[in-house]
């Protein structure tokens, strides 16, 4: 079962969950600190991602390979 890293929005407690995805899906996941389930999933396993496009990497798009995301807005 792997772990997962999560921050609470509403205490902005960084805390990692060793759980499952169905039990994610399902919201079973809740804040440590105040149980909260106003939580939003990090994602940190690609890599930094700085939300700009290095020059180094051929001229591909703009979206952000490093975290999969197409408008880097997650990563931040
Ligand atoms: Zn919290």
């Amino acid at each position: 079962m792997p772990n997962y890293d999560f921050e609470c929005q509403d205490c902005h407690k960084a805390f990692e969950v060793r759980a499952t995805i169905k039990e994610m899906e399902e919201g079973k996941i809740s804040c440590v600190k105040c149980k909260s389930k106003n939580i939003k999933r990090i994602f940190n396993g690609f890599g930094v991602c700085t939300g700009k496009t290095s020059s180094s990497m051929s001229s591909s798009s703009s979206s952000c390979s490093p975290c999969s995301s197409g408008s880097c807005s997650t990563c931040g």
